[in-house]
Formats: structure tokens, sequence, C-alpha cells
């Protein structure tokens, strides 16, 4: 199928890499192109294939290529509509999808709590004996799955990734929400939500989320099944009695939720919706309740750093939008003041929604990094600017009292001062360990 064809690959990144390694078996000549001038990975690239780096590559070669291969770092639209129209471009995982037209993929996408649902997805299969591969935009390239033969794919997908795929036949799919994201590159909400919609073409088993309208499939496939989850209403849902929320499947109680090591509602409506999209796999429910009871929060998602004279610590760097923001504050039920660090790239979302949220709440908010002064604009007296994360939790460190929180929850995308999420949240936790340490002495 590829031999001796002329194939690009867009992007120097993993997904491009993984990209190289496969399709250097299939005997084509392969061309890298990287819109960076020192692209990462370049210890990676074998020697024979041809590379063409920096910003001002020109994509007019693209005319002479057979298939173009684009990472989901890569905006496809850079290129020129002319150009575009003339060639043929796939993704990763639609090479994947070709190579292994009968794997059982469990394909999850969504605003938020994609990675926490895909891992605990993977960890409940594994945990019943099945052969798993976790992979996609959580950070392993589907091919490179390719050696084994898995029972089940456990596939995170961002809207980057679906926008240009158009062959998945999954064994399960969901859409956990939608909220306003990564407008910078899908330009409007409508384009993003299509995006995130294609996956539930060809899914044999589509999952819901009954209170995100947003979500729902354009049509109704009548070859597919369909399952709903939600707070109130769907087979999976929660139960409120008094101050206890139980996680139901119809009438019947899977697990309270005080048993559970993770917290807040969107969490346990990450467990519903992880369940409904494996309820057609034969698993141990002991088994399966096991792993529910033991996972933990991923790391820089609502992670407790310090509790300290009644003062909490909370690390959610991996908040890099409005509503996953919205939810961290939605799970601290008792606090005296939130103080409320946002900050960094937001990716040309408004955010009066937040500041409508936020509105009459005993919430301080303390704004950082390139657009923080554009939000903290937005806030007028309830915020304050600095330039650097340091200086603010030095701020709040002198005058946090007992039974406050501190959230550090930037709804934007750390890119404008760190290489990731993880560099940013590891930065927060630095300076408060620093800063505990030297009261210490
Ligand atoms: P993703 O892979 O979609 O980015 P993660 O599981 O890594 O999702 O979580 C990202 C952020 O979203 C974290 O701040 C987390 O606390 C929050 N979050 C997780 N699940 C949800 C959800 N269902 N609704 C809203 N926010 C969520």
């Amino acid at each position: 199928m590829f031999k001796n064809k002329n194939i690009f690959i867009i992007g120097s990144g993993i997904t491009g890499i993984s990209c190289i390694n496969y399709l250097l078996k299939k005997e084509c000549n392969l061309t890298l192109i990287d819109t960076r001038l020192n692209p990462p990975n370049l210890n990676l690239i074998p020697d024979n294939i041809n590379t063409f780096f920096g910003k001002n590559v020109n994509f007019n070669m693209l005319l002479k290529s057979d298939l173009v291969v684009i990472s989901p770092g890569f905006d496809y639209k850079l290129i020129n509509n002319n150009i575009l129209n003339k060639i043929n471009i796939t993704s990763d995982i639609e090479l994947f999808c070709k190579e292994k037209p009968k794997s059982k993929i469990i394909a999850i996408t969504g605003t938020n709590g994609k990675s926490t649902v895909s891992t605990l997805i993977f960890k409940i299969l594994k945990n019943n004996n099945y052969l798993v591969y976790l992979g996609g935009n959580i950070g392993n390239p589907v091919l490179n799955s390719l050696n084994i033969d898995y029972d089940f794919y456990v596939f995170e997908l961002s809207s980057f990734q679906l926008e240009i795929l158009n062959n998945l036949k999954s064994f399960s799919s969901s859409i956990l929400n939608i909220g306003f994201d990564h407008l910078d590159r899908h330009i409007n909400i409508k384009n993003y939500i299509n995006s995130k919609l294609k996956i539930f073409n060809n899914s044999y088993y589509c999952v819901i989320n009954i209170d995100d309208n947003l979500s729902y499939p354009n049509k109704i496939n009548l070859n597919s099944k369909y399952e709903f989850f939600g707070i109130n209403s769907g087979n999976y849902h929660l139960k409120f009695i008094k101050d206890k929320i139980y996680l139901m499947y119809k009438n019947d109680l899977i697990i309270d939720s005080s048993k559970l090591k993770i917290f807040g509602i969107h969490n346990y409506i990450n467990v519903l919706s992880s369940l409904s999209c494996i309820k057609y796999i034969n698993l141990n429910f002991n088994k399966v309740i096991n792993t529910i009871k033991k996972f933990k929060p991923l790391n820089h998602r609502l992670n407790l750093i310090l509790n300290i004279n009644n003062i909490t610590w909370i690390n959610d760097s991996k908040s890099t939008n409005i509503s996953s923001t919205i939810s961290a504050i939605n799970s601290i039920k008792f606090y005296s003041t939130i103080h409320l660090i946002i900050g960094g790239y937001r990716k040309n979302i408004d955010f009066n929604l937040l500041k409508s949220f936020l509105k009459n709440k005993n919430i301080k908010i303390y704004c950082f990094g390139i657009d923080g002064k554009y939000i903290s604009n937005l806030f007028n007296k309830k915020s304050i600017y600095y330039y650097d994360l340091e200086s603010i939790v030095y701020e709040i460190y002198n005058k946090v009292k007992i039974n406050d929180v501190v959230l550090f929850s930037p709804a934007c995308s750390s890119i404008d001062n760190y290489n990731n999420y993880i560099d940013r949240g590891n930065h927060f936790i630095k300076i408060v360990n620093k800063l505990y340490k030297i009261n210490d002495n």
C-alpha cells in the first residue's frame, strides 16, 4: 500500500516519530517537516529521511506527496487551501485503524476528564486480566502498540486528533463533556464540537453525558447501542441522600462515594462514565469495585500538596480551561476563603463565564502569566496581577488564615512559561514546599 510512495510527516514530536518508525518498515520515501527550527527528538530521526525545519518551510513541496501524515500539535489549517485541496491528509490514528481494523477500541474524548477516565478504564480492564493498551493523547502514540495484539485499546482522543480522523471504528466511545476550549485553533465552538462529535461515527456503543446536550450525537445510528450517564438521570447516575453521595446503576448501588480516593462530583461522574463505556465487557464485579476504590487522582489534578495549620494547598495544574477550574472550586466544600491562582495562555477563551460563576463566592483571585493581565482586568478589584507565580505564592502565604484553601487551578494552557502542565505544577509545588521549610527552620 505504501511501497515507494512519497509520504510526508508533519511534526517531530512523539507522534511523528512513531509514524516514522511505522512507515520506515513499509519501504516508502519519507520526508519530515516541522515548523520549529529546533524541533524535538532530533536524535530519534533516522539519517535516511529528508527533513525540513523552520517557520519558513515551503508547503508547496506537499504537492509532490502521495500522503501527508499530520501530528495533532500541528494546525493543518496553516497549509494554504489551494494545497490542502490537492493532497491526502491522514493521522497516526487512521494509520493504526487501517493496520488493525479488527481491534476493539474504546475511544474517549471531552473537554475534561479524558486522562482520568481512560486511565481508570485501562486499570479496570487490566485488573480483569485483559491485555490493554492505553494510548493517544495521553502520551503513548497508538502506533507504538503494533508489536502485540491487545484485547482492548483505550484511546484518549483530543479534538485535534478527531478533527482529521474519518475512519475510526470503535467498540465504545464517549464525549465526557464539552466546555469552551482551544478556540485559538478551532476558531469557534461549533468547529470544536463538530470535531468531538466525530467520535460517535461508526461506534458500536455510544456513551452520552445526559447533562451536556452539546455533546449529543447529531444522528442516531440504528446499528449502534446508546447508554447515558449523568448527575441525576441516565442509567448511570448519582443519588444524594442527606450529605452522602452514591454511585448508582439504575436502582442498584455501585459504590458509596465516601469509599473513593478521588473527590468531587465531576470525579464521581468520571467513574460512572468509565463504567458505562465498559458495560458490555465481561468483568468481575469485585475486581471492578476494588479498582475503583484504589484509584487515586492522577498527578496535577486536584492533588493535595499540604494541609498545615488548617490551611490547604491544592495543585490542579492540569486545569487548562474554565470548566475544569469551576469543577475544582465546586469540589471544595468547606472553606473560609479560597485563594484561586489562575493564568497562562487563555486560548482565545472569554473569561466572563468564570467571572459570573465566581460572583458572590468568597474567592480571592491571583492572576499570572501572559494573559494574567487580561483576566485580572476582567475581575477588577477582586483580583491581583503578578507576572510571576513565585510572587503570588509569597503574597498568599503571608495572608492566609485558618480554614483557607489555596487552589492552583490556572484555567489556561501552560505554554507561555513552561514546557507543559507538569513543569508548571512542579514549579508551584516547589515554591510552596520551599516556603514552608523556610518557615519551619
Ligand atoms: P483531560 O485529559 O481531558 O485534560 P484530566 O483527567 O487530565 O482531563 O483532567 C484535567 C482537568 O480537568 C483537571 O483539572 C481535573 O481536575 C479536571 N477534570 C477531570 N474530570 C473532569 C470532569 N469530568 N469535568 C470537569 N473537570 C474535570
